[in-house]
């Protein structure tokens, strides 16, 4: 079903609860190319058969700019034009490729997502931030734009990887933190096992979770003000995935853990509320600690996008569903990272 949602760069039409061929009928006749990555391609091998593709290594490594040169190399290859429309097919690595291609390419070019991770569902595809890291930093380089669709098959989720379960549940619990008391209270009371196996529960939380990001996004799209709220768990998140190459929510998890520690110090967050935090993260199998060494961390987070000289915008919550943006001295940041340093 059709569901239009306008940004201020443009409209997106969000294709909820829709089966993957409905997109050979809705571009029948058109010009399209397909992206998507290696894993996907060997377990969908019918979506990709005489459709002109492009198939990227799977894997964190691909979201360079040397695959968004090799991509637009393979689009001339392919004789796309302007009026080609790009469709990737995958996890938020092909989603930020396809968006990033897609927008330089020809000087922009039409693009849809059809994300298959539930963290590409509930996050990373929304919002028409289109980035790529340059060494270690995450998501330097990039575009915003928005695509023309997003279509939700959450039959792809059926081979998902358990872990990649774990790491969409990081960016779900993160909305229910900053956002949504209510979801938070629904998410204690299931677990990962209860959402593979009730389709209808996974579609309203994705929805909930994609319409609390839509909300946040149109009133802040290029991320002055509102939209800093999604960066709950990531400012300390980014650099423990940097450090240590663990998964993004996992490192999210972490990072919120640290969040919500510093919350009671600054925001007077109760500790209960610290206690539930963790003991959720803990429910949808995600670490709460881990052994940060915290000065590389702290240099880390001194280069990051967020921060002035001696201090850095932080997100943190003031009660479980209600969050805001403080401005800390690093020192504080070490000392709550240090607690979850274990
Ligand atoms: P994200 O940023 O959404 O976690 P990635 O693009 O890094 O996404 O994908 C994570 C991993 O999951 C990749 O190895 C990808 O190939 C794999 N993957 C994505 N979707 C599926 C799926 N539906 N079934 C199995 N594996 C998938
Ligand atoms: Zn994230």
């Amino acid at each position: 079903m059709a569901n239009l949602v306008s940004f201020p760069s443009g409209q997106v039409d969000y294709l909820y609860g829709s089966p993957v061929g409905e997109l050979w009928q809705l571009y029948d006749g058109k010009d399209i190319v397909l992206i998507t990555d290696t894993n996907l391609f060997a377990l969908y091998p019918g979506l990709f058969a005489n459709r002109r593709h492009v198939v990227l290594p799977a894997g964190e490594n691909s979201k360079s700019l040397e695959t968004i040169n090799w991509v637009v190399e393979s689009l001339i290859q392919l004789e796309a034009t302007r009026s080609t429309t790009l469709i990737g097919i995958g996890g938020g690595v092909v989603t930020d490729i396809t968006g990033f291609a897609a927008s330089v390419y020809m000087r922009g070019i039409p693009f849809g997502f059809v994300p298959t991770t539930l963290l590409g569902m509930v996050d990373a595809a929304i919002g028409g931030k289109n980035g790529v890291n340059v060494g270690l930093h995450k998501n330097m380089a990039g575009t915003f734009n928005q695509p023309a669709f997003i279509l939700y098959d959450t039959g792809f989720l059926g081979t998902l990887p358990k872990q990649e379960w774990a790491n969409g549940f990081a960016e779900t619990i993160k909305y229910a933190c900053i956002f949504d008391a209510a979801l938070f209270s629904e998410l204690q009371q299931h677990d990962i096992a209860y959402y593979r196996q009730n389709a209808p529960a996974l579609n309203a939380i994705i929805e909930k979770c994609a319409t609390w990001k839509n909300i946040t996004v149109i009133n802040d799209e290029h991320e002055k003000g509102l939209r800093k709220l999604l960066n709950f768990g990531h400012t300390a998140g980014h650099a423990i995935e940097t450090l240590y190459a663990i998964p993004h929510g996992e490192a999210v998890a972490i990072g919120m853990a640290i969040a919500a520690r510093l919350s009671e110090d600054v925001t007077s967050l109760s500790p209960s509320a610290t206690l539930q935090i963790t003991k959720l993260l803990e429910q949808y199998n995600l670490p709460t600690t881990y052994p940060i060494e915290t000065t590389k961390a702290m240099e880390l987070m001194k280069m990051d996008k967020k921060r002035t000289n001696s201090s850095i915008g932080y997100i943190l919550l003031d009660a479980i569903g209600k969050a805001s943006v403080h401005t800390l001295p690093f020192g504080q940041l070490e000392k709550a990272m240090r607690l979850c340093a274990q």
